[in-house]
Formats: C-alpha cells, sequence, structure tokens
C-alpha cells in the first residue's frame, strides 16, 4: 500500500492566507473547507478545473470556523445553495449571529455569514457513494474542531489539529481554559488511529502521519509546563497572518493596530502579564527577530509566502501611497 493519495481525492495545498481544500468526488461529493472570503475566485476556478462543478457538491464541511477555512461558505451558499455542516458549538454560534461566532472580533478577521445546515457529533458518519468519512471531534484549536477519518482507506483529514511542519496556535481566551490540555488529548486519540496519508489544513500531505502526530504532542508537552510559549506562538501567528491579509503594515500604524486587537491585549496581560502599550516593542523584536515579519523598505510583511489578490495588489499600493500623503500632510489617516 502507498501513501499516494487516491484519485478521487482532489487535494490543492493553498498558501495563505486561505487553507487546503479537498474535494471528495463520489456519487455524493464533498468539499472541504473553503478557503479565505477573498480567495472565492480561485476556488470557483479549481472546482472548474476539477470533474465536480458546485452545483453538484452535496456538502461543504469545515474542519472550523476559521477565517481561513470558512470565507468562501457564504458565496458557495448563497450561490450554490450547498448544505453546510459543523459541530453543534461552532455552528450555534454562527446561525445566532452571536459576535464570538469564528472569533472574528477576536482575532480582527471577519467572515462573511453563511447559515449551519446540520450539527455534527462525533462518530457521526458522512457516507458520500463508495467512502464513508466518520466524524472525529478534535478539540483544542477551536472547541468545534472536526476532524474526518476515512477507516477503509486510512486517511486523515485533519484541519488545523496537525500540520507538517508547525502545530495548531491555542486560544484560551475564546476556546477555552484548558484549550492546550484538549489539543493534546485530540492527537492522543488520532494516533490510536491506522493512518497511511493524513491531510492538513495547511501546507503538503503528511505521509508520515504518526511521526508528526508525536512530534506536535511533544511541542504541546513542553508548553504545558511553560506557558509563556503558547502565548508567543499565538501571537506570531495571529499577527503574520493580519500582516498577510492586510498586505504588511506601514510602521506607524503598527502599534495603534496591535493595540486594537482584543487577542493583543488578552495575551499581553494574561500570558505575559505585561499591559499591551509596553508589549508592543518586545513583541516586534520578537517577530523581527525570529523571521515571522520583516520591513520591506516601509512596510512591515509578513515572511511566509502568501498570496494577494490584484484588487488587494491596488488597493495595497493605494493605501501605502495615501498614508504616506496622510504622514506629510499631517492628516488623519483614519
Ligand atoms: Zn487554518
Ligand atoms: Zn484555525
Amino acid at each position: 500500500m502507498t501513501n499516494q493519495p487516491p484519485d478521487w481525492l482532489h487535494f490543492w495545498q493553498r498558501p495563505f492566507p486561505s487553507a487546503n481544500t479537498l474535494l471528495i468526488e463520489d456519487e455524493k461529493p464533498v468539499l472541504i473547507d473553503s478557503g479565505f472570503g477573498r480567495d472565492v475566485p480561485a476556488l470557483l476556478r479549481w472546482l472548474q478545473r476539477s470533474a465536480i462543478a458546485p452545483e453538484r457538491l452535496w456538502l461543504l464541511v469545515n474542519t472550523h470556523y476559521h477565517s481561513d477555512h470558512v470565507g468562501g461558505n457564504a458565496h458557495l451558499q448563497s450561490h450554490f445553495q450547498i448544505h453546510i455542516p459543523a459541530h453543534r458549538w461552532e455552528g450555534q454560534l454562527i446561525n445566532n449571529h452571536d459576535p464570538e461566532a469564528w472569533s472574528a472580533r477576536f482575532l480582527q478577521q471577519p467572515v462573511e455569514p453563511y447559515h449551519v445546515d446540520q450539527f455534527l457529533e462525533d462518530g457521526d458518519e458522512l457516507v458520500t457513494g463508495k467512502h464513508a468519512l466518520r466524524v472525529v471531534h478534535t478539540p483544542g484549536h477551536t472547541l468545534g474542531h472536526l476532524s474526518f477519518y476515512l477507516p477503509e482507506d486510512k486517511l486523515l483529514i485533519c484541519g488545523d489539529a496537525v500540520h507538517h511542519d508547525d502545530v495548531a496556535w491555542i486560544n484560551p481566551f475564546r476556546e477555552g481554559a484548558g484549550a492546550l490540555e484538549r489539543a493534546m488529548q485530540s492527537l492522543e486519540r488520532l494516533a490510536q488511529l491506522d493512518i497511511r496519508l493524513a491531510v492538513s489544513g495547511h501546507g503538503p500531505m503528511l505521509t508520515r502521519p504518526q511521526e508528526a502526530i508525536e512530534r506536535a504532542r511533544q511541542r504541546y508537552e513542553q508548553w504545558v509546563h511553560e506557558p509563556e510559549k503558547v502565548g508567543w506562538h499565538a501571537c506570531k501567528r495571529i499577527f503574520a497572518y493580519a500582516l498577510m491579509i492586510h498586505h504588511g503594515l506601514l510602521r506607524d500604524r503598527v502599534s495603534d493596530y496591535l493595540l486594537s486587537c482584543p487577542w493583543f491585549r488578552d495575551y499581553s496581560r494574561s500570558l505575559f502579564h505585561t499591559e499591551p502599550e509596553p508589549f508592543v516593542p518586545l513583541f516586534l523584536k520578537e517577530m523581527l527577530r525570529s523571521g515571522a515579519a520583516t520591513w520591506q523598505d516601509e512596510p512591515l510583511v509578513a515572511t511566509t509566502p502568501y498570496t494577494i489578490s490584484p484588487d488587494q495588489q491596488r488597493t495595497g499600493v493605494l493605501l501605502v501611497s495615501l498614508l504616506n500623503i496622510d504622514r506629510r500632510g499631517n492628516k488623519d489617516g483614519g
């Protein structure tokens, strides 16, 4: 048995800010994770090139509700009436228009609203025809994070529960105290499964999935005794992602931006026991030291490769020039 992906599994390894997208081609085709909202045109082109037109999709399932995984949901649901299931704990927030849904306000990553049509639980099965996806509730990164296991194929779809060379960032403020311990328990659970290939939410497929699961578990285990590591890792990932979606931040906007973010205030106070203002220079120093961000002439940009849309390119340049004028003209840059 090889660990090559089967031909009915269409895998699209997407650069940030989108998460990877998967398509299970079967009698009832299923799309897993729809990427960042701005990347919908690219998603539609990919679907067009694949064997399945969006109208034929049976379900659009998300591993969890973060903006990089669900951003295309609203468009696909409104244009193609696609059914969207999710874990109850995330689905209810979304359907109740709770301001905490998607952690969108906390992260400052807005998501276009959609409706969750069905609540999934651990042990549920989604039978697509020849294949069956077993729902494995893997809380930690988010409370309603789901993985999908196809026992016949020894295939695991694990979203942000396991990555090739990183671990998922931990958010005790929105996903609850004990989020780290839950993430570890989820990994222990996945370690029990017979898996030959795993598809992660970011990066390449995992051809040695059990090794990746064990690496992640060991890293989390170190964090149990050093909670600041939870904070450094999360803050760096969240801010790098923000730099990608804003396509860089100008030097004199960085501090105001960070201080406006609920996540920055919560992590600095609770995990670093520092007020947000004095934490800004410490945090920026670490972003630069670790290589997570760099000054590219004027804006601070993320170093991890990411894509920008042609529209964003234009607005990005425009924004940079407008803010430069603002600075020279002493106007309020907003
Ligand atoms: Zn993700
Ligand atoms: Zn995530």
